[in-house]
C-alpha cells in the first residue's frame, strides 16, 4: 500500500510530541487529527485498551476514506494500572476523577487511597496499545507495559498525567524525573510505538 502519511487519532500535544519524536525516522508526515482537519465523534466504548485504541483508528480511517485519502491512521489507548486498586483507573485513566480536575489532584487520591500499603504492595504498571488502520482495510495493534510503583508524593517536572507518582525502581527513578529522550526509550507508549514501526515496516 501506498501512504505517505499518518495521521495520529489524539488531540493531546503532549502524546504527538512524543509519537513525533519516536516515529521521525520512518520520514513520513505525521499529522494530528487537528491538523488533518478531522472531527469526529469518537464513542470509547471498548473494554480494553486494544478496543479502544482500534476504535478510535478505524471511526478516523473511515473518516479519511470520505476523501479518498491514502494514509495510515494510528491511535493509541493508554492508562495506569494499580494492582491494589484492582487495576484502577485502567481504561479510565484520563476520566478519573472527571476529565477536567488537575492530575495534582488525582495523584494526591491515589496515594492516599494507598495509605498504609507497603512497597512491595504498590506495583503498578502504564499499558499502551497502539491500533493502526490502513486505506485497504487492513489493522493491526501492539502493546506494551512498563513496570513500576506509586511513590508517596509527586516527584520530577517532566512528563504528564501520572508520571510524577511512577517510581521506576529499575532506575531509581520517577517517570517525571526521566529526560523526554530516555523516557521514550523505556515507556509502554515508546515501546508500542517501536513495535507498531516494525509491524508497518514488514507489512507496507
Ligand atoms: P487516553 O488518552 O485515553 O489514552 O488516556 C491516557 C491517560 O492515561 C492519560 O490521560 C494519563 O492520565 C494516563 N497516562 C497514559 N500514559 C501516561 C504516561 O506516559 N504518563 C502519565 N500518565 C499517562
Amino acid at each position: 500500500m501506498k501512504a505517505d502519511k499518518i495521521i495520529f487519532a489524539t488531540g493531546n500535544a503532549d502524546k504527538m510530541r512524543e509519537i513525533r519524536m519516536i516515529m521521525a525516522d520512518l520520514g513520513m508526515e505525521i499529522l494530528s487529527m487537528k491538523e488533518a482537519g478531522i472531527t469526529a465523534e469518537i464513542v470509547e466504548d471498548g473494554k480494553t485498551f486494544e478496543e479502544n485504541a482500534m476504535i478510535k483508528a478505524k471511526t478516523i480511517a473511515e473518516e479519511l476514506k470520505k476523501r479518498g485519502e491514502q494514509v495510515i491512521v494510528l491511535a493509541d489507548d493508554s492508562g495506569l494500572e494499580i494492582d491494589y486498586l484492582n487495576k484502577e483507573p485502567g481504561i479510565y485513566s484520563a476520566r478519573y476523577m472527571g476529565e477536567d480536575t488537575s492530575y495534582t489532584i488525582k495523584n494526591a487520591n491515589l496515594i492516599q487511597r494507598l495509605e498504609g500499603v507497603p512497597d512491595e504492595k504498590r506495583t503498578a504498571r502504564f499499558v499502551c496499545a497502539i491500533a493502526a488502520a490502513l486505506s485497504d482495510g487492513r489493522s493491526f495493534v501492539a502493546r506494551a507495559t512498563i513496570e513500576g510503583r506509586i511513590g508517596y508524593e509527586e516527584k520530577g517536572e517532566n512528563g504528564f498525567g501520572y508520571d510524577p507518582i511512577f517510581y521506576l525502581p529499575e532506575y531509581d527513578m520517577y517517570s517525571a524525573e526521566l529526560a523526554p529522550e530516555e523516557k521514550n526509550r523505556i515507556s509502554h507508549r515508546g515501546k508500542a510505538l517501536q513495535e507498531m514501526k516494525r509491524i508497518l515496516a514488514e507489512e507496507l
